[in-house]
């Protein structure tokens, strides 16, 4: 069977693509560009390079970024005095906190006072709530950004050269599917679940407490791997022709990035596949900026209409 390789950072690129000419368009009739406040909290090198990859797909799509460190000593108090700085600052539009907060910072709390209507990563309990609902815009970035994976694996288009991401990857509807989601995080695994029940998959959500978990599994159109464990999914576990995303990061023993999937063994089996890295990650990062752009056109919404009430 030949197996479609999922690859994140062409899709990424796409997006990001369409999303710059979209800004570059709005900035030439005089509007401002979108903005990006940025959080980081004490120096974990992998947060310092996520944010640094970040910052760079924010600009490569026309926003501006701002940025504001704080010591790993910084309390709740100094972290929340900068998240209201970017709540109230009319030039952001998405405020990314990167996670996870050192040790004494409680991350739901502070997500919480996130305005939700600059809540680029989707995890403010109102927008969780309207998620929900089957309702709400900005929703949580790794779930929306392995929706898109979906998308391309039922598409006819090839991961190569350029193309309108709307037309030509348009929005599957995966009724008669069946997807079973590994994890039940409230990050990845509960939403995930969420969106492919949207999409009407008939949905399994599988944890730690599964029975018999490659047998759920190897029954799946569709496997979606989040657990964090190197190479946890074997060929055995996955269905003749299923599309297999994997979410999982892990740092292998000789320092190479692995996912959730034993990716050589399962590839030989399935239609389509994520790679690790290049799959998931990148989709996560422009799904941020994705998010950041669909908040920036609703406050550019408000401020017109408050501008026309002001006369
Ligand atoms: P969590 O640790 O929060 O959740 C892991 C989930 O896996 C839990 O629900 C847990 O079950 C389940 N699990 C653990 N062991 C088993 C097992 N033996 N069998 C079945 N299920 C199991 O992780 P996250 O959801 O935050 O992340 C998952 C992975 O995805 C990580 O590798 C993380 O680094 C990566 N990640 C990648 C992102 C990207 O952009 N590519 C973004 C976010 C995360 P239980 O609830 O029962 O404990």
């Amino acid at each position: 069977m030949t197996c479609k390789i999922l690859n994140g950072n062409w899709l990424s690129e796409q997006y990001a693509r369409g999303v710059g000419r979209r800004v570059e368009a709005l900035v030439k009739s005089g509007k401002r560009p979108p903005g990006l406040g940025v959080i980081l909290v004490g120096d974990n090198p992998a947060s310092l390079a996520y944010v640094g990859r970040k910052e760079k797909v924010a600009k490569r799509c026309g926003f501006i970024t701002k940025e504001e460190r704080l010591s790993g000593a910084a309390s709740e108090d100094d972290l929340l005095a900068v998240i209201e700085s970017y709540n109230g600052d009319p030039e952001i539009d998405g405020i990314l906190l990167q996670l996870p907060l050192p040790g004494g910072l409680n991350a739901d709390r502070m997500l919480d006072k996130i305005s939700p209507s600059k809540d680029a990563d989707g995890l403010h309990p109102l927008n969780q709530g309207l998620l929900m609902r089957g309702a709400g815009m900005l929703r949580p970035c790794t779930p929306s950004g392995l929706m898109r994976l979906i998308d391309l694996a039922y598409s006819d288009v090839r991961p190569e050269g350029d193309v309108d991401i709307e037309k030509d990857i348009p929005e599957v509807d995966l009724s008669g599917k069946s997807a079973v989601v590994v994890g039940r995080s409230i990050l990845v695994g509960k939403a995930a679940a969420l969106l492919l029940l949207e999409r009407n998959a008939t949905v399994t959500v599988a944890h730690s407490r599964t029975k018999d978990l490659a047998a759920v599994t190897s029954q799946a159109d569709i496997v979606v791997a989040a657990v964090g464990r190197e190479e946890f999914v074997k060929a055995d576990a996955v269905k003749e022709g299923a599309v297999v995303i994997d979410v999982g990061i892990n740092r292998a023993s000789s320092g190479k990035l692995v996912g959730d999937v034993a990716f050589d063994e399962v590839q030989g089996k399935c239609s389509a596949i994520t790679p690790v890295p290049g799959g998931v990650g990148p989709m996560t990062v422009i799904m941020l900026m994705h998010n950041t752009f669909l908040a920036y056109e609703q406050h550019l919404k408000s401020q017109h209409q408050f501008n026309k009430q002001a006369g």
